[in-house]
């Protein structure tokens, strides 16, 4: 990959940012983040999906910045819930909510679901906008359980309370080495990576 690409993250979530920063150290490309862009206006996220947002997303950074642009959409889908919060999850429990607030909120919803029903997903979409080019979207998936109590300090969101299986461990507890490795943004990432590539 040439050491002159420049990619914009599409994001002003510092979790997200250095979650993309770790798996994209080694690329050779530079990371920049709407933090270099403050001029850019905040984008609405309402589109019924996480596809929806993130090509809304990376195609509006796209626009004001003439470079590619990365962004992702992503969120928690619990089957006991019909797939709530999905592209709520940020707001799930209200605007400015802490990962403890959102946390709780989830934990009371699921606080009569037996463990064999407790199945959820991490999804995250990306697309990558480039100028004079067509739009691309990949993405991933994260496959576990939603625990009975919050468990461990890394990541944001959702990780305290997100089992995963073959760890028996929370997304909170296995801590970024591991996470950056099995989580549904490293994988969508990966795939983005071989776009960036080519
Ligand atoms: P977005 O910024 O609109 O994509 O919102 C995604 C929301 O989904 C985040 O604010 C988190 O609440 C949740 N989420 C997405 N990815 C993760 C993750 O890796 N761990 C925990 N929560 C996540």
């Amino acid at each position: 990959m040439s050491q002159e690409l420049e990619i914009v993250i599409a994001s002003g979530n510092q979790g997200k940012i250095e979650e993309i920063n770790h798996i994209l150290k080694d690329s050779g490309v530079k990371i920049l983040s709407l933090q270099d862009y403050p001029d850019i206006p905040p984008i609405v996220e309402d589109g019924h999906t996480f596809e929806e947002n993130a090509v809304k997303k990376a195609e509006t950074v796209c626009r004001f910045t003439c470079k590619i642009s990365l962004a992702d959409d992503s969120g928690l889908e619990v089957d006991a819930l019909n797939g709530a919060p999905g592209v709520m999850s940020a707001r799930y429990a209200g605007e400015g909510a802490t990962k403890k607030d959102l946390c709780e909120k989830l934990l009371k919803a699921m606080e009569d679901v037996p463990d064999q029903e407790r199945t959820a997903r991490f999804r995250c979409v990306m697309a990558i906008a480039q100028p004079g080019r067509s739009t691309q979207t990949v993405s991933g998936e994260c496959e576990g359980l939603i625990a009975h109590s919050m468990q461990g300090d890394y990541g944001f969101g959702y990780d305290p309370v997100f089992l995963v299986p073959s760890y028996r461990k929370t997304m909170a507890e296995l801590g970024g080495e591991i996470k950056n490795r099995i989580s549904h943004r490293a994988l969508a990432l990966n795939k983005a990576r071989l776009i960036l590539e080519s």
